[in-house]
């Protein structure tokens, strides 16, 4: 207790026992307590007070401090603390809202701050990434982008097949490299054959440039096919299983394509004998 400064109680909020007795008293007893270091046993023996020695400290009101709650303007308490914990000094609170001056403060006025600064984030997000009116018909997709998409969707696709889920794409096998994922994801991206979700996680989205840098794997991905016969397990069937015969009527794209998947996994392979010697190794981009 600050010994200089006439303190001010909180009056409304008082023990039982103690609110039997008028002011003056209790400021007596408070006195008697914290400056004169009376024993607690005697304070309760000469004011007949009907609790525990331990209990005396808790029936003793809050005190006033000069801090205000910047939700109401009101002057934050202080629950009193036992002679033994002087050091310990309680941390203020809001006798209205409960609110205290702590970034961990959890007072409804807090969660409502929180809960609109996450609005704010995810209306940021929505309006980033809304998802297109216009949907891309499968006929307009190359034989690259089929192939690309099939990937996708087997290795993404949630069990309810409404979401591509960036964890599943991580986790699975989508390509033999890291940087053809990337590529892969970026090229059905820019081309709004799969778009991402708006519901993404926030953590998803990069602080910095926030939200218009992501990580891959942790946004999730919606298609954006247009489902023209309004069946969508048909849709995805199709879009997971292209027929082989589609590549071969364009044996120069297929082979391209397949050209570029044996360069990966020849790099995979390589990266790979060379990681078991200890060999750091990039192959680099050299055209196929
Ligand atoms: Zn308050
Ligand atoms: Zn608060």
């Amino acid at each position: 207790m600050d010994n200089d400064k006439e303190l001010t109680f909180y009056w409304k909020r008082l023990g039982k026992q103690l609110s039997k007795l008028d002011k003056e008293t209790i400021k007596k007893i408070v006195t008697e307590y914290y400056e004169n270091k009376a024993k607690v046993k005697d304070i309760v023996a000469k004011y007949h007070l009907n609790i525990l020695n331990s209990k005396l400290v808790s029936e003793f009101p809050p005190i006033v401090t000069d801090e205000k709650c910047k939700y109401d303007d009101e002057l934050m308490i202080v629950d009193p603390h036992s002679r033994d914990s002087l050091g310990l000094n309680r941390e203020p609170y809001c006798p209205v809202c409960g609110h205290k001056n702590s970034p961990y403060c959890r007072c409804k006025n807090c969660l409502e701050e929180e809960r609109k600064y996450f609005q704010g984030l995810r209306n940021k997000i929505r309006k980033t990434y809304l998802i297109p009116k216009e949907k891309i018909s499968v006929e307009d997709l190359t034989l690259r982008d089929r192939l690309l998409l099939a990937a996708v969707l087997r290795t993404g696709l949630n069990e309810d097949t409404t979401k591509i889920l960036g964890s599943k794409l991580e986790e699975g096998k989508l390509s033999p490299l890291a940087d053809m994922n990337k590529d892969i994801l970026a090229s059905l991206v820019s081309k709004k054959i799969i778009v991402v979700d708006p519901e993404s996680s926030l953590d998803a989205f990069v602080d910095e440039d926030f939200p218009e840098t992501y990580y891959i794997y942790e946004v999730n991905y919606l298609l954006n096919i247009e489902d023209k016969d309004d069946n969508h397990n048909q849709l995805i069937e199709t879009l997971e299983y292209p027929e082989s015969k589609e590549f071969f009527l364009e044996p120069k794209v297929s082979l391209g394509l397949w050209r570029e998947l044996a360069l990966a996994e020849c790099k995979e392979y390589l990266n790979y004998r060379m990681n078991a010697v200890g060999f750091k190794f990039n192959p680099g981009k050299k055209p196929i």
